[in-house]
């Protein structure tokens, strides 16, 4: 449209000069909803995220940046896809379980559970009888299926809540023995040995940091013992003169041992041989075991508890219980985590090093013929978010100038890659293989910014 500012006043994008005629030019906020794009939009992501994008877009234009016309198409550009302030990103740091990220990415069957359960659905009643029903039982009896080892299980919100069931039903006003070498910090502040003070148990210590032997438990269980913690030491490791006592030469004792494995194996893995797992634990002779479900179990944030058939009901039973019970989401994502296919966490586990550089070297030569100094690198990944630490599994990356690690983080697909000698590293082992043409995109996307601050 033409402008009517007088020579000198032009609006230009400094907003300076002929102010006041623009700001009469901005379109009233009723008037730019009726844009049927943003009328949608409304009916889509609620009127308040609307009406926010639909100011800034007026903002844009009383500072002169656009011009009144570009009102409603700015606004649509800035409306956000979601209505959640959560952004989907890509996870290109190297940490396959990244707890900033939201720790393990949900399978694709995972997803479409969710997505299906979201709606009223049969999660406590039996549909053939018409009768209420075990909540979550088909999610239950799948990892019962996967763990047979265990008497019965139970989910609940988290591992931390899983530790304060097991700590409340077995040693309120009682004690918990564990080893000095075990009392860990899960991270963001969050101590375990708080958090079992926190329901009213005692915790009796023993051993040192580096040496517990099965005689230091041995010595300090009475009859006020509730029960023996083990904890895996999930985010360090101890090495040099240490010793650990094992749940098997524990459970002689006399009191239930409880094993805290944290990091969710349900059996034995390869890849990581040094990683508790369920199955073992239990076979071993622990009379619980708890672990969380959004480690290297691939699923949605949970805890489990699997153990003897008493000891799991009295859990399942205990007025927490309610407190800390999970949801249809996650039962229905549980569910599908544990009967579907392998998951991304799985996936990314196993990737063969060969097949992630041959993705590099495809992503960077694609990526060099556009102008975008990239190159394919070797990498080390590493499991994080609480599970075999010090492993680092070899990997691959595509190495950019450092400033596209700012670029890409605040680009529309947002890729969060690591640092490594004042370069960006985007390593391929926790990126999903279908989504390479994905991160390309978004490392096109970020080339002017990146480039223009080199
Ligand atoms: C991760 C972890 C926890 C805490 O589990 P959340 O699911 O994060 O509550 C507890 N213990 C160990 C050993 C862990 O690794």
């Amino acid at each position: 449209m033409e402008q009517r500012a007088a020579p000198g006043t032009a609006h230009t994008s400094n907003g300076t000069a002929g102010d006041g005629d623009v700001r009469r030019r901005v379109p009233r906020t009723d008037l730019v909803l009726r844009d049927p794009r943003l009328s949608a939009a409304v009916r889509r992501l609620g009127a308040p995220v609307v009406k926010a994008a639909v100011r800034r877009a007026q903002e844009a234009a009383r500072g002169g940046g656009i011009a009144p016309e570009q009102v409603p198409d700015t606004a649509v550009a800035l409306l956000p896809g979601t209505a959640g302030g959560l952004r989907p990103v890509l996870n290109a740091t190297g940490v396959l379980l990244h707890t900033n990220l939201g720790r393990a990415p949900l399978s694709a069957a995972a997803r479409r559970a969710v997505q299906e359960a979201a709606g009223p659905t049969d999660v406590e009643l039996d549909l053939a009888t018409g009768v209420r029903a075990r909540r979550g039982r088909s999610a239950l009896a799948a990892l019962h299926e996967r763990v047979p080892s265990a008497g019965a299980v139970h989910v609940v919100n988290n591992g931390a809540a899983a530790l304060v069931l097991a700590a409340t039903v077995f040693a309120a006003g009682r004690e918990i023995v564990v080893s000095r070498g075990e009392m860990v910090e899960i991270g963001d502040g969050f101590r375990l040995p708080d958090l079992l003070v926190s329901t009213g148990a005692r915790l009796r210590e023993v051993g040192t940091t580096n040496r517990t032997t099965a005689a230091d438990y041995a010595e300090a269980i009475g009859p006020d013992t509730g029960f023996v913690l083990k904890v895996h030491p999930s985010n360090f490791r101890i090495t040099g003169f240490t010793r650990a006592a094992e749940a098997a030469e524990l459970t002689g004792l006399g009191v239930p041992v409880v094993v805290d494995i944290g990091s969710g194996l349900l059996a034995p893995h390869p890849a990581l041989p040094d990683e508790p797992d369920a199955d073992t634990q239990l076979r071993a002779g622990a009379a619980l075991v708890t672990a969380s479900g959004d480690k290297l179990l691939g699923g949605p944030q949970c805890g489990l508890l699997l153990g003897g058939q008493e000891r799991v009901r009295a859990l399942a039973r205990h007025p927490l219980a309610r407190a800390l019970r999970v949801d249809k989401l996650t039962l229905a994502a549980l569910e599908a985590t544990l009967t579907g296919p392998p998951t991304p966490t799985a996936l990314a586990l196993t990737a063969r090093p060969a097949a992630l550089m041959t993705r590099a070297g495809r992503l960077a030569s694609a990526l060099a013929a556009d102008g975008v100094d990239a190159h394919a690198v070797e990498s080390a990944a590493t499991v994080g978010g609480g599970g075999a630490p010090g492993v680092t599994l070899p990997s691959a990356a595509l190495s950019l100038p450092e400033p596209y690690a700012a670029a890409l983080r605040t680009g529309d697909v947002p890729v969060v890659g690591r640092l490594e000698a004042g370069r960006c590293l985007l390593d391929l082992r926790a990126v999903p293989e279908e989504d390479d043409d994905r991160l390309a995109e978004a490392v096109r996307s970020a080339r002017d910014g990146a480039e223009g601050r080199r």
